[in-house]
């Protein structure tokens, strides 16, 4: 049986520049918060919390305490409240999140209404909300575009979650064009998700098999495991290696393996020598 590994598997860019943010603020002997997960993988977090950093649901008095703002980002208030609850900011946000915050912003100054393409209950679309002025309309799929409220509006910007599929993303701006006539399209969708999606479209056309490797919470890995399953039945979303069945390997003759953005080369690497031992 071949096996065959994305080049893109694991780590995106953004996922490795919080992480070395977050163990180097260790290393400097800060005492360390954050709200919620670092990055959506629960391997990451355990190695995260074992370094010492908290994982708190909600800010208390922060004198003498460091505020680790996530790869997503946060609302602009979380880092107001922080600041003046006494916590020092470092932030680990994702360059590439950061760069859709100040596309939104500057858009929202000119006049558009902000639509972001994305899940409203994402870390990452709250955070793009939580700098803006006004609430922005969030459009997840094509069937639930408000028409009622888009029709009304002359003037957009459209950005999109850096993770997101980008066929879906484009179904929905071609369809809001119909209705806004001045609208601007910003494709916020990051390159290491781009490059991801693309070697998707290939992988489970050129494999028997294809597994994806990734937290269940991940809303990238999931994005890849749709695309997988739409061009390959055989497609299967593991997390781990004990999540392997080794019934589905039954006259398989060559494999693909990719993981999500947030999933640790340890993981993949696990999974490959777990499909070796079949
Ligand atoms: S998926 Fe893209 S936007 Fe999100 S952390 Fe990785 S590089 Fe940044």
């Amino acid at each position: 049986m071949k096996i065959n590994i994305a080049k893109s598997a694991g780590f995106c860019f953004g996922v490795k520049h919080a992480l070395n943010i977050a163990f180097k603020s260790v290393d400097s002997g800060a005492n360390i918060d954050m709200l919620g997960d670092i990055v959506h993988n629960e391997d990451v977090v355990k190695q995260i919390s074992q370094a010492g950093i908290k994982k708190i649901s909600r800010l208390r008095k922060g004198a003498s305490k460091t505020l680790l703002i996530r790869a997503h980002g946060a609302p602009a208030k979380t880092h107001q409240k922080a600041k003046s609850l006494g916590y020092k900011i470092i932030d680990s946000t994702c360059p590439m999140v950061k760069e859709i915050h100040m596309i939104a912003k500057k858009a929202e100054k000119k006049g558009c209404t902000i639509i972001i393409v994305g899940d409203q209950k994402h870390d990452e679309v709250r955070g793009i909300i939580g700098q803006l002025k006004k609430n922005p309309i969030v459009i997840d799929r094509l069937e639930n575009i408000p028409l009622t409220k888009i029709k009304r509006i002359k003037k957009a910007a459209i950005v999109v979650q850096s993770t997101r599929n980008m066929e879906k993303t484009l179904a929905i701006v071609e369809t809001l064009k119909q209705y806004i006539a001045n609208l601007e399209f910003h494709n916020t969708i990051c390159n290491p998700t781009r490059i991801k999606q693309q070697e998707m479209k290939i992988m489970p056309l050129k494999n028997d098999l294809v597994i994806v490797v990734g937290s269940k919470t991940s809303a990238n890995t999931k994005r890849l495991y749709e695309l997988s399953k739409s061009l390959n039945k055989k497609s299967y979303w593991i997390q781990s290696k004990n999540d392997i069945n080794p019934s589905w390997f039954k006259g398989v003759k060559s494999v693909g393996i990719t993981s999500g953005a947030s999933t640790p080369d340890e993981t993949t690497k696990a999974v490959v020598a777990e499909i070796k031992k079949l």
